[in-house]
């Protein structure tokens, strides 16, 4: 273990919904971004993919996007 462990600041991902399954998503910070420009569908880290829209309900974080995140958090990557 290294105590130089950086977090890479372009695996930052935030929550969305997916309007399909009543899980919030971890989605890459600049799909997101794009998607809002654009309106083409983003990717979650579950693979899931789907056009983003606002929506004041929250729901679960999806449990395979937070196993991966977490994962992508441990690789520090
Ligand atoms: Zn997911």
């Amino acid at each position: 273990m290294s105590d130089n462990t950086v977090l890479d600041q372009r695996s930052e991902s935030l929550l969305d919904e997916g309007d399909h399954e009543r899980f919030a998503h971890y989605v890459n910070k600049t799909d997101m971004t794009r998607s809002a420009v654009t309106g083409t569908p983003v990717r979650a880290l579950c693979g899931k993919k789907w056009v983003p829209t606002r929506n004041p309900e929250s729901f679960p974080v999806c449990p395979d996007c937070k196993k991966i995140y977490e994962t992508l958090k441990a690789a520090g990557r």
